[in-house]
């Protein structure tokens, strides 16, 4: 009389309730993951991405005090002004820096352009 009352063998109600349990808790911790891998990259960029975009800008600077200084053969030490390099300049506009800085180009041609804003600074060569 006892083994009437046994469940079905192939029947597991027991078991495959906690398993779905568990798989939802895995795909939630996961998802958690995801974003805590992926949330400091996006805060990172507002900081990060206007310097590397003001120093490129400071190369472009350089470059075309460079290229002012050979085509009009000047010396390291010749004054150069923003009016000399605008023709060398993309669409002859300075660059402005994302962040609000200031560009100095500095006295001469042998000085390497800076910004106003801190860590905007051209690596030196
Ligand atoms: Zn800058």
């Amino acid at each position: 009389m006892v083994l009437a009352i046994r469940m079905n063998p192939n029947e597991r109600p027991s078991a495959s309730v906690p398993r779905s349990g568990a798989i939802v808790g895995v795909v939630c911790l996961l998802a958690l993951a995801v974003l805590l891998l992926v949330t400091p990259n996006v805060s990172n960029r507002p900081t990060h991405a206007p310097i590397s975009e003001c120093i490129n800008n400071l190369r472009h600077l350089d470059a075309a005090k460079e290229q002012w200084a050979l085509d009009n053969k000047k010396q390291g030490t010749n004054p150069v002004s923003f009016d000399d390099i605008k023709p060398y300049l993309w669409q002859g506009r300075l660059p402005k820096c994302p962040a609000g800085g200031t560009y100095n180009l500095l006295a001469t041609v042998s000085d390497a352009p800076t910004c106003s804003m801190p860590k905007h600074v051209l690596p030196s060569p």
